[in-house]
């Protein structure tokens, strides 16, 4: 079915931060599958970890142990906070358990309808109860009846979670990305999201963060949220979890991590041996190469560069991220700029309608990095000055 408009190309080989077309042309990927090759395309150890698992064992189902998935859930943990995971296959069902925790959680705390406090421009996902928490009318449109049991503030606004607080009592938690991704890189106040943190604790609200897009060290730490020293609640993660293989994880922590209990929730797929093998190559591999240090200081280096070429340009309404996410906020639609930096060897993403999104993978060397930043401060200038339309 026709969900997408396709850009006109097609690869068939990748390697690190490059992709080979099918006419055998290459490209500098800075979109990384939408930041899900967060170690670089066919990553030797991903590569091994997947071709020896499939040559073990791909699938038993969770009627059975399945000791690679509780070796992941105890390194992530470990690594997040949390005490427990529940493994799927893809953010949007991350998020879907998260959705499923906090309806729990509300009923045992006497709500008879409970309520989820999501965000403006959020994005968590195209299900039903996803699409609803999701803070776009386009996403929205044509699929209503939607989900009930959403109320929806204000991004980076403790005032506006304040006021729910004082008017609606069937709240049970927030949901929130620590950085908005698809929103066009929105990153919020340094204190928003410990305001939040102290907002759930008085309110005995989940805090769960959603960290799909922002997750696997993609912004110079494990989990966005971690920059701001809070611990959430519930967080989920999916995209770089597996460098592409399909894996997606909810993990929680305190009450909220026995919450599900036999036959509350279950995935047929999620968490086979196939997908946790690939995810911890990709933990283990973040661990021992400390890529998530190396994110953090590339992206402050390319920030700074875009903005010394593109900062305060008219047309130009904001240079922005952390780590290896980047958006250069545009004031007007620029879509067009995706299909120009392709005759230029280079993949980027526009999101938002005016906002060019960088999310280059995490082994990117140092040249490259600079390469994409020449090309897109080419690129934009190019846009400002209409040359390119
Ligand atoms: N949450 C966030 C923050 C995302 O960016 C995305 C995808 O872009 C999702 C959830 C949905 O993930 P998936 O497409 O794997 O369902």
């Amino acid at each position: 079915m026709a969900t997408y408009a396709r850009l006109p190309v097609a690869f068939r080989r990748g390697e690190g931060a490059w992709l080979w077309d099918t006419e055998g042309r290459r490209y500098l990927d800075a979109v990384a599958g939408i930041a899900v090759c967060g170690l670089g395309h066919a990553h030797p150890a991903v590569t091994q970890a997947v071709c020896e698992q499939a040559g073990t064992l791909i699938h038993t189902s969770n009627l059975y142990g399945v000791p690679l998935q509780a070796e992941l859930a105890e390194r992530l943990c470990r690594q997040a906070g949390m005490d427990a995971a529940f493994f799927c296959n893809s953010g949007a069902e991350a998020n879907e358990a998260a959705i499923k925790l906090a309806r729990l959680h509300g009923h045992r705390r006497g709500r008879g309808s409970p309520r989820i406090v999501v965000t403006d421009r959020a994005f968590h996902g195209r299900t039903l109860a996803t699409l609803t928490a999701t803070g776009n009318p386009r996403i929205q449109a044509g699929f209503d009846p939607l989900v009930e049991g959403f109320v929806r503030v204000p991004y980076d606004d403790l005032a506006a979670l304040e006021r729910v607080a004082g008017t609606e009592p069937e709240v049970a938690a927030v949901l929130l990305e620590s950085i908005q991704g698809e929103a066009g890189v929105i990153v919020p106040d340094p204190n928003y999201l410990a305001g939040v943190r102290a907002v759930c604790d008085r309110e005995g609200w989940l805090m769960m963060v959603d960290e799909v897009q922002t997750g696997m060290g993609r912004t110079g730490r494990w989990f966005g949220h971690q920059h701001a020293g809070c611990l959430p609640d519930v967080t989920t993660l999916a995209k770089s979890l597996g460098n592409g293989v399909p894996v997606g994880a909810c993990l929680a922590r305190g009450d909220a991590a026995s919450l599900f209990g036999p036959g509350s929730h279950a995935t047929t797929f999620g968490g086979n041996p196939l997908a946790c093998r690939a995810a911890l190559a990709v933990v283990e591999t973040l661990e021992r190469e400390d890529l998530i240090t190396r994110a953090g200081d590339v992206g402050e280096r390319m920030l700074a560069d875009l903005r010394a070429r593109l900062a305060g340009r008219a047309g130009v309404s904001e240079i922005r991220g952390r780590g290896l996410m980047i958006g250069v906020a545009l004031e007007r639609p620029c879509q067009v700029l995706a299909e120009r930096a392709l005759e230029h060897g280079l993949l980027i993403n526009v999101t938002g309608e005016r906002v060019v999104r960088l999310l280059p993978p995490l082994v990117i060397g140092d040249d490259e990095a600079e390469q994409i930043v020449e090309t897109v401060a080419a690129l934009v200038s190019g846009f400002l000055e209409g040359e390119i339309a």
